[in-house]
């Protein structure tokens, strides 16, 4: 799975580009910053709230 990050976390900008070879890293070409991207996890259902749950008609 590729994680694609659509907007710059810093200046917004759009013209993303892979950088280097490794994978998850890329480089602004707005604001010449360069940055990974990282998979923590899945988050675990157990702890979502009740709430969100909505039960059928
Ligand atoms: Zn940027």
């Amino acid at each position: 799975m590729r994680a694609t990050p659509f907007h710059c976390p810093f200046c917004g900008d759009e013209d993303l580009r892979p950088h280097g070879e490794t994978h998850g890293q890329w480089e602004c070409r707005s604001c010449q910053r360069a940055f990974s991207l990282k998979f923590l996890g899945i988050l675990n259902p157990t702890h979502a709230t009740p709430s969100e749950r909505r039960t059928a008609p």
